[in-house]
């Protein structure tokens, strides 16, 4: 049987997922344990979303692989064998299809099918999900997980399609990874994505031209084999462990957050806790001090430790300068967690040229900035993604009175609890704005939106209710919080994808909610704990 006629989907369901990433298959999953009818509806020709799409060089996780794995089984999570500290994107995977495999997931999976228009019927109740297939869904919740970073930005380079070499995007990379030995390679971007592609691609292009707007901050993850040891510890204390990370700031437990602040650490004691956690790796760094996010001075001391270290490593002192990121707050945009990043620079194949004060133009033969022509065989776009919104932009989404979603966020997303939108009953979200997503492990975010979503179905099934829909105050309370949080802190002041400003035209509303994990769930649990405050239910139960 092939994979299109063993996934076609009925008609008629109770619940619709569009995406099959970690957030649709983990659903997909729950609605069947909870008896529900379900598909999920894939553009894709395979599971795993992200790691599906994102086959670039070096593309790897920045979380511990043990931490950025679902916890919903003990049996998968003592069975899975990661292969790396931090796994990379192959071994994520195959992870994923592997729990696609071992809950039989797939038979219901219509793969190669893009949703194009998802409409509320307010008499059926019910929602009506169209496809490029010309085909329909009709269900009674509609999920979306369609992911906060699927949507690649649209390549805004001027002169980008008049390039007569072989152009990749970090977001598409084909699956057949091209050969760029002895080739002239340049790369515009320096996000998360281009400084994995930059450090594997660096040792085996003829010559790398790095075009860098806004430098990074990066973080080395030590990475390395997986231990038998770290994997005994953390099962031996499994629950406790996921409990940990569930009710931490950014959902990953290895980065424990100490009640320090910064200025009132003598400078002595500062530099061995930035020490330490550097020597430890990863985004441990970012819980050393309880005002890292908060005050610029303190900030401040951060981004000094991070230019010296860049220093030490890179060797020309104006390469390590352009390398040092002046402009934002440390932390204010996701920082990298990197395998030898600065290093690439003192390669001699290696150029870095900076493009903040003269932009870039494509040429046929190459890329053009400040007057001078850099001649190419390959050109990679690593420039990120309309993120957040930008899956749901695609789709033509209706809710009541035939309102259109994008019509209600044309001056920014607005939700209640990133869980769900007023006007729109019974469509959830994944991960939406509003919620901490993007800011934390993701893994733990999706399950947390799942298992909540879950709950609330089957409690409305106990009650016999119909629908459930974010009432307008909610909307509105909740989204003047997510503003009011976020501006207590530095998170705002730098023009990240965060706040919408990498893509043009896009309102700058700050998105994801920054107070935590661990604080987000209580309310998301005190929420469900109180009869769904802030939502209306409906149906014969009420
Ligand atoms: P996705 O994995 O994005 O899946 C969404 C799916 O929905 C996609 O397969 C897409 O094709 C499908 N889809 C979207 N729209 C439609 C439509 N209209 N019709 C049909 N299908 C549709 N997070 C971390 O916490 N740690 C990391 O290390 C990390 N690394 C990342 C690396 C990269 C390169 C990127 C881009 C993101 C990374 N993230 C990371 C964030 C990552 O997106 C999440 O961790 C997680 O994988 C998201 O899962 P998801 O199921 O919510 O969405
Ligand atoms: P990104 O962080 O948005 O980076 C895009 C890069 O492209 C930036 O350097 C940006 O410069 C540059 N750029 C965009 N448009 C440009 C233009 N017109 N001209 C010149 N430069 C331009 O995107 P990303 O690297 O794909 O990462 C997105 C997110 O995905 C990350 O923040 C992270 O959450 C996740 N991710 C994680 C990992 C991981 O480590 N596991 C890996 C990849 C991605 P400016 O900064 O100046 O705009």
């Amino acid at each position: 049987m092939t994979m299109q006629e063993s996934a076609a989907a009925p008609k008629t369901l109770d619940m619709v997922i569009v995406g099959a990433g970690f957030a649709g298959l983990y659903m997909l999953h729950k609605a069947r344990a909870m008896g529900l009818s379900a598909c999920v509806i894939e553009a894709a020709d395979g599971v795993g979303g992200t790691w599906y799409w994102n086959r670039y060089p070096g593309a790897r996780v920045d979380v511990e692989s043990h931490e950025y794995s679902y916890s919903f089984s003990p049996e998968l999570e003592q069975d899975w064998e990661w292969s790396e500290r931090y796994a990379a994107q192959p071994e994520l995977l195959r992870y994923l299809n592997h729990v696609a495999d071992r809950f039989d997931l797939r038979r219901d999976v219509r793969f190669e099918t893009r949703v194009t228009e998802a409409t509320y019927d307010e008499n059926a109740h019910r929602w009506t999900v169209k496809t490029d297939r010309g085909d329909a869904v009709s269900a009674r919740f509609c999920v979306m997980a369609t992911g906060c970073l699927s949507a690649p930005k649209k390549i805004d380079v001027p002169g980008a399609e008049t390039f007569k070499g072989e152009v990749y995007t970090t977001g598409d990379w084909p699956r057949q990874h091209p050969d760029f030995s002895g080739k002239r390679v340049g790369i515009i971007g320096t996000g998360s994505s281009s400084v994995q592609t930059i450090t594997e691609i660096a040792p085996e292009v003829g010559h790398l031209t790095v075009f860098q707007r806004t430098p990074n901050f990066s973080i080395p993850a030590h990475n390395g084999p997986a231990r038998a040891d770290v994997k005994r510890d953390w099962l031996a204390n499994r629950e406790a462990n996921r409990r940990a990370e569930r009710e931490h700031p950014i959902g990953i437990s290895a980065a424990i957050v100490t009640d320090k602040m910064t200025l009132e650490t003598p400078e002595q004691e500062r530099r061995r806790m930035y020490e330490e956690r550097w020597a430890k790796g990863g985004f441990a760094i970012g819980g050393v001090f309880m005002d890292f996010l908060v005050t610029k001075e303190a900030n401040d001391t951060f981004v000094d430790f991070i230019a010296e270290k860049i220093r030490d490593v890179v060797k020309d002192p104006a390469t390590a300068e352009l390398l040092t990121p002046r402009t934002y707050p440390a932390g204010s945009k996701r920082i990298c967690v990197d395998t030898g990043y600065f290093e690439v620079f003192n390669r001699s194949n290696v150029k870095l040229v900076d493009i903040a004060k003269a932009p870039v133009t494509v040429t046929p033969k190459g890329v053009k900035t400040g007057g001078v022509e850099h001649e190419l065989d390959v050109l990679i776009f690593g420039l990120g993604f309309d993120a957040m919104t930008g899956a749901l932009g695609k789709i033509n989404i209706r809710g009541r009175g035939g309102e259109a979603l994008k019509n209600k966020w044309d001056g920014g997303p607005r939700t209640y609890l990133g869980l769900m939108v007023s006007g729109f009953p019974n469509m959830f979200l994944v991960t939406g704005p509003g919620s901490p997503s993007v800011l934390s492990n993701m893994v733990v975010s999706i399950e947390q939106h799942i298992d909540w979503i879950s709950a609330c179905i089957a409690s409305m099934g106990e009650r016999q209710q119909d629908t459930i829909e974010a009432t307008q105050a909610a909307e509105d309370a909740w989204v003047a919080h997510v503003n009011e949080v976020a501006d207590m802190t530095l998170y705002p002041q730098a023009n990240s994808w965060y706040i919408g400003a990498n893509v043009a035209g896009k309102p700058r509303v700050f998105m994801p909610y920054v107070a935590g994990v661990g604080v987000y769930r209580q309310k998301c649990d005190e929420v469900a704990a109180n009869g769904y405050e802030g939502f209306a239910l409906s149906g014969l139960g009420r």
